[in-house]
């Protein structure tokens, strides 16, 4: 199974940048008999998104991958114009993970003059980075939306790294009744512990340092909450400790929530998921951890 031209391994992958076209591959493939896996990137690919091409590929008889740095999720203060755009590299990369289709559109294709359409998010998107990042999940959930809707692949596979996207993303596929499994994949971190992200790329030596007290801080949550520290105040205070500590002063939030709703907790009763947002320099990082 798979496509014609993809004979071979380590060829690069076929690259589209058209809806239609796209749609109409995606289409015949499954027609004759293939089943397809999803994987939405915004680029400059890293070990972690190749997991989850990895799982796709696994699970999968055909992998694709869409780049896409979508503009509709980034605020007007923030990093859409430097965000790490490489196609080439990633299509090599990918090419080695004998992935077949790329589908990297260009803005105009997915927001043609006049688009003016978005999804309303769910509950979940409220809080966390929809507090911190006005409008981040509606742009999210409309572009994720409208990739499904192009790639109607079986599967689609995200990353746990950005927990609350995941949680947002998998209400929206139940709420709309998209007929697609999403599969959630388990963050990739450094050997230091770091969790991977194409924002790493604008540390510089002392801040990578200095980042690795967030994945630090998110260890002691799990470390208290298994000495059977059940107070979330108490954990919440240890993991702004390690952060200052390290000289992280600009903290968006840290975060003890239930891992469904996302509502703060009080205990650590059951599953919680610990997280955290902030900046080393002017670099805004995110990582969360299961804990409990
Ligand atoms: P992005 O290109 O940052 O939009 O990420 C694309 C997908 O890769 C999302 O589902 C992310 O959650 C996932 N991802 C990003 N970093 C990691 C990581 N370190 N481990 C696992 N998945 C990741």
């Amino acid at each position: 199974m798979g496509i014609p031209e993809q004979s071979t391994r380590s060829a690069l992958p076929r690259v589209i940048r058209s809806k239609d076209e796209i749609w109409r591959t995606v289409v015949e493939l499954k027609a004759s008999g293939n089943t397809i896996g999803v994987v939405p990137t915004m680029g400059a690919l890293h070990a972690g998104h190749l997991s989850l091409v990895e799982r796709s590929a696994a699970e999968c008889h055909v992998t694709v991958v869409t780049v896409f740095v979508n503009p509709t999720q980034f605020g007007p203060k923030e990093d859409l114009a430097k965000y790490p755009r490489d196609l080439d590299a990633d299509l090599n990369r990918l090419g080695r993970l004998g992935v077949d289709l790329v589908f990297a559109p260009s803005d105009e294709e997915m927001y043609p003059p006049g688009h003016s359409t978005f999804v309303e998010p769910p509950r979940a998107a409220r809080g966390l980075e929809g507090q911190c990042r006005p409008g981040h999940f509606r742009g999210v959930v409309t572009i994720v939306l409208k990739l499904l809707n192009v790639v109607p692949a079986d599967a689609a596979y995200f990353g746990q790294k950005d927990y609350q996207q995941s949680v947002v993303v998998r209400r929206m596929v139940e709420d709309l009744d998209l007929p697609v499994r999403i599969v959630v994949c388990p963050t990739i971190r450094e050997p230091d512990g770091l969790a991977m992200s194409s924002r790493n790329t604008y540390l510089n030596r002392d801040q990578r340092e200095q980042a690795l007290a967030i994945s630090r801080s998110l260890q002691a949550a799990s470390d208290l909450a298994a000495a059977g520290q059940l107070d979330a105040d108490v954990i919440r205070d240890r993991m702004r400790q390690v952060l200052l500590a390290a000289g992280i002063e600009r903290i968006d939030y840290v975060a003890l929530v239930e891992g469904e709703s996302l509502q703060e907790v009080r205990e650590v009763a059951g599953p919680v998921v610990a997280l955290v947002a902030a900046f080393v320099g002017e670099t805004r990082l995110i990582d969360n951890m299961r804990i409990g």
